[in-house]
């Protein structure tokens, strides 16, 4: 799998994504998409959306806005619920996630020496023993073995523990403040006079626009139960420790359904399978390695109040595995609040029964970032072709930013530049193509194996008499002689 360092400068290198406001030194948790980049992730919503809305007859889209009325997040429990535990290092300042700091006690045949503590991440496993070995050396035990390390989040510890748990910074115990709630959700000010009365909130998910709307498109549509809503957009967070590139972002995009269906016990826990099972298959359809895929289901003790259950997707990322998606079955806990914080009845009226009810709703809610990311894991490859190491990413060719690039074997033959600028031009009519006539074939060739465009075409001097060219494969690198017909009808059939 490819270290993250190297996907990031390669992701900087190529034009996927750079870090955002570069030339101004960046800014914590926020990246911006370059051309290749922006075409990969337009082609992942592109996809979700004919997936999920328009091959299907039971899902209608919507795109509300990203500042909603203050209210609409008190009622959700945003204002008083959405936050993190945090605790500060006070010498170095540095600022954590409560439970994404982890310690341990470190006891040699059951005598405590004193604790370790260490962040989440690649590096975890690496500084768990470079810390176990200093804590030894500086009680002079480092001939002997620790005992076995349980490690637990900063969340767990009990309060005449925290005080000899040291700050992952400084490994001094006492640095770190006890841990305290942080919201999350960004405020802005609505209107030219600054007042109480005019804050608002970026928000957080896009998902409380659907519950909102959900009468408007009952009673502007013909949906019936079970039917869902699908919503792609902008979610802000103010993560306290943004990290993993673009992981854990302060603005990223979501992708999510509300799947209404009738507030009926007995019909949840089947339809939650399906949309599991149906997810799942989606990310192997645009090609997540099935090997680093897995399942969380969440145990009903660390369920949300509200939740009937809860499975998320989880992608094995370099620096661990970590969520995708998550699919919650919500109950009908949202529409409730709105109705009650509205005073407006949101009931949908069941003819088949001749009752009033507030539908349940399943959740599948994916990060189209995340999902980018682990696309670019699943995808990057380093192989060696003639002795020379080659950088190849094996992206599906529906999800490749370039679909086809045309090459004129040399750049110098008026006729041949001409011919090819011609299939080009006709190519790029249907497909995102490039024209590439500089360097070498071969190197050519690399460059865009490099960005995962999956087929080349050269235009060659037989090309001039039989008007055939030479198509590359980029996984194979097969070649093969076809008429323009022909070219077309391949790429057609390849990426429907
Ligand atoms: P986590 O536990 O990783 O913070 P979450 O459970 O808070 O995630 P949800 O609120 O369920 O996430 O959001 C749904 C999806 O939105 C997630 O599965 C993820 O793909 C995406 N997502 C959430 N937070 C972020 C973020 N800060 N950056 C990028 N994507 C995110």
């Amino acid at each position: 799998m490819v270290a993250m360092k190297d996907l990031v400068a390669f992701c900087k290198r190529k034009g996927f994504i750079f870090p955002s406001s570069d030339i101004y030194g960046g800014l914590n948790g926020f990246f911006d998409y370059g051309p290749l980049g922006t075409e990969l992730k337009r082609n992942v919503k592109n996809l979700w959306w004919k997936n999920m809305v328009q091959d299907r007859e039971d899902i209608v889209g919507l795109d509300s806005a990203v500042i909603l009325h203050p209210n609409v997040w008190r009622a959700s429990g945003h204002v008083d619920g959405f936050s993190d535990p945090m605790v500060d290092c006070k010498v170095t300042k540095a600022r954590y996630r409560a439970d994404q700091v982890f310690y341990a006690p470190i006891s040699v045949s059951g005598k405590l020496l004193g604790y370790i503590c260490v962040t989440d991440g690649e590096e975890r496993d690496a500084d768990i023993a470079k810390k176990t070995k200093a804590l030894l050396k500086a009680r002079n035990c480092s001939q002997e073995k620790p005992d076995e390390i349980h490690l637990k989040p900063l969340t767990e510890a009990k309060p005449e523990e925290f005080a000899l748990i040291p700050s992952p910074a400084t490994d001094k115990p006492g640095d770190l403040t006890p841990p305290r709630e942080f919201n999350l959700m960004f405020q802005t000010q609505v209107g030219a006079v600054a007042s109480e009365a005019g804050i608002a909130y970026l928000r957080p998910e896009t998902a409380q626009g659907i519950f909102i709307n959900f009468k408007n498109v009952v009673d502007s549509t013909r949906v019936k139960l079970p039917f869902g809503i699908a919503q792609i957009g902008k979610a802000f967070r103010n993560e306290i420790t943004p990290r993993n590139f673009t992981f854990r972002s302060r603005e990223f995009e979501q992708m999510e359904i509300e799947y209404f269906l009738p507030a009926d016990e007995t019909l949840w826990p089947n339809l939650h399978q399906k949309w599991i099972e149906e997810r799942y298959q989606w990310h192997l359809s645009i090609g997540l390695r099935k090997e680093w895929l897995s399942f969380d289901v969440h145990e009903k003790k660390d369920l949300a109040h509200y939740a009937k259950a809860c499975t998320d997707i989880m992608f094995r990322y370099p620096f661990g595995v970590q969520e995708l998606e998550g699919i919650a079955v919500r109950g009908n806990f949202d529409l409730t609040q709105h109705q009650s914080c509205s005073g407006k009845p949101l009931e949908y009226f069941d003819e088949t029964l001749k009752t009033k009810y507030l539908p349940y709703v399943i959740e599948p809610s994916v990060g189209v970032d995340r999902t980018v990311l682990a696309l670019l894991v699943s995808a990057y490859d380093e192989d060696e072709v003639n002795g020379e190491k080659r950088v190849v990413l094996r992206l599906k060719p529906k999800l490749a930013p370039i679909k086809a690039a045309v090459f004129p074997l040399v750049k110098n033959k008026p006729e041949l530049v001409e011919k090819a600028r011609g299939l080009f031009s006709r190519l790029q009519k249907r497909w995102y193509t490039a024209y590439d006539e500089t360097g070498a074939v071969g190197r050519r060739y690399r460059r865009m194996d490099e960005i995962g465009t999956p087929w080349c075409v050269t235009v060659d001097f037989d090309s001039l008499d039989n008007d055939t060219y030479t198509l590359r494969d980029r996984d194979t690198m097969q070649q093969t002689r076809l008429s323009e017909a022909e070219l077309t009808a391949f790429f057609e059939k390849q990426l429907q």
